[in-house]
């Protein structure tokens, strides 16, 4: 099992995502064993780029924006992820997420390894120009080291196709050369794929079946709580609705809505269209903390990191919970849950969905042959459903959590090949 309680509990614990992500990658290391040459290696990016850029605002004034990108790992194929718009995009947010990102496409044996970029800004203030001159200034910046076979962005918090459809129409222009391959999650008429955009909560859901199955629960009639109404937090609320959950309560940046006898996805949706899913009076409003507290079968925290910490892990009373986002579960509530019996299936194989369809769309683009919507779905089902089962199957061989599991598939698969390229 995981550090002892004693040890970590005593002094309170970080939430700072580049320790979280090292001590997370120092824990499986220490059950696989691995060289700590090795580890020292994987417990830093190999290269971080931080840019400044001005952009011309639609009042006239120039705003200087500034942004990362963080190359984790390479030694399994180029970097790969997403681009977040955020105003607490930091740095070391950043290096931590490209870590995630390195494990997450090797648990899943996608031949990338890590990358993850952030623009410290708010595109909810921002003017569609002005967030089309931020995408577009933000990829030029960073275009020296990206590229189909150096680093492949993608979407991520307050991203999305509009945005990678300007990010790649920046580069190619620059190139001279039309390059679809060089970042993924882009429109269908200009080389994105079909089922990306549903590729996040699709896989999740896809994992939570799986552990559904494992726990003998029956899917009609079970329960499951949402945090997070954005893409993958709306789209896995309506396929855990659409295979028989009731969906207790979901909630968005501006608060959370909760019944009993289970919500109105579609109504959801339809209300966070325009605004908020707590735009109608008529709905019973609960807190965020009540939400992540409730008694329920899944719980999906699809919004942003650290959201179940040492403060609230004892708190948590689902039975399995699925990390749609990144980084919502600390190291030290990863116990106090382990300890209750509570199965958690991580960010990194509960969200890799995204990503996998992202590799398909990247084979999709280098090849210029494109998939129907079914190839896909099998696709990313072989991937998903293998990947859960190698990874649930290590976890119980080793009387270990799902995530240590998960890392230590992925560790093994980065540290042969650091090995075979003669890094180690
Ligand atoms: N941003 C997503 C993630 O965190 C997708 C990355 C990608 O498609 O490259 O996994």
């Amino acid at each position: 099992m995981a550090e002892s309680s004693s040890t970590v509990l005593q002094e309170r614990e970080t939430l700072n995502p580049y320790l979280i992500a090292q001590r997370q990658i120092q824990l499986a290391a220490g059950v696989l064993g691995l060289n700590q040459d090795v580890v020292e290696i994987l417990k830093r990016p190999q290269r971080v780029l931080s840019v400044s850029f001005p952009v011309r605002m639609d009042d006239g004034s120039v705003q200087v924006f500034e942004g990362y990108r963080s190359q984790h790992n390479d030694a399994g194929g180029p970097g790969k992820g997403g681009i977040r718009f955020h105003p607490e995009v930091h740095v070391d947010e950043v290096k931590a997420l490209s870590m995630w990102m390195t494990i997450k496409c090797q648990v899943v044996g996608l031949p990338f390894g890590g990358a993850k970029g952030g623009v410290i800004c708010d595109p909810r203030t921002l003017s569609t120009g002005e967030l089309e001159r931020v995408s577009r200034g933000f990829i030029e910046a960073i275009s020296q080291i990206i590229g189909p076979d150096k680093d492949i962005p993608a979407p991520d918090v307050y991203t999305n196709p509009k945005v990678m459809g300007w990010m790649m129409d920046t580069l190619s222009r620059m190139q001279q050369t039309y390059s679809p391959a060089a970042i993924t999650g882009k429109p269908l008429s200009i080389g994105g794929s079909q089922g990306r955009s549903e590729a996040t909560a699709r896989g999740c859901v896809m994992t939570v079946v799986e552990a559904m199955k494992e726990k003998g629960k029956d899917m009609k009639g079970a329960t499951a709580v949402v945090q997070g109404f954005g893409n993958a937090g709306r789209t896995a609320a309506k396929l855990l609705s659409d295979l028989g959950f009731h969906i207790l309560a979901v909630s968005d940046s501006r608060g959370a809505v909760y019944s009993p006898a289970g919500l109105d996805v579609e109504y959801l949706s339809v209300l966070k269209e325009t605004g908020s899913v707590v735009d109608d009076e008529a709905l019973l409003r609960i807190t965020q903390d009540e939400l992540l507290e409730l008694e329920a079968d899944v719980l999906i925290p699809a919004a942003l990191g650290n959201v179940i910490t040492a403060e609230n892990a004892d708190k948590i009373h689902a039975s399995i919970i699925a990390e749609a986002a990144n980084g919502p579960i600390t190291p030290d509530a990863d116990q106090v849950l382990a300890e209750k019996g509570i199965v958690v299936i991580p960010d990194v194989l509960a969200n890799a969905g995204g990503v996998t369809v992202s590799y398909f769309e990247w084979v999709q683009n280098v090849t210029r042959f494109y998939w129907k919507n079914d190839r896909v779905l099998d696709e990313l089902r072989t991937v998903m459903v293998d990947s859960y089962h190698a990874v649930s199957n290590l976890a119980k061989k080793y009387e270990t959590t799902l995530r240590v599991a998960a890392y230590m598939i992925a560790l093994q698969r980065v540290t042969n090949a650091m090995t075979e390229r003669g890094w180690v």
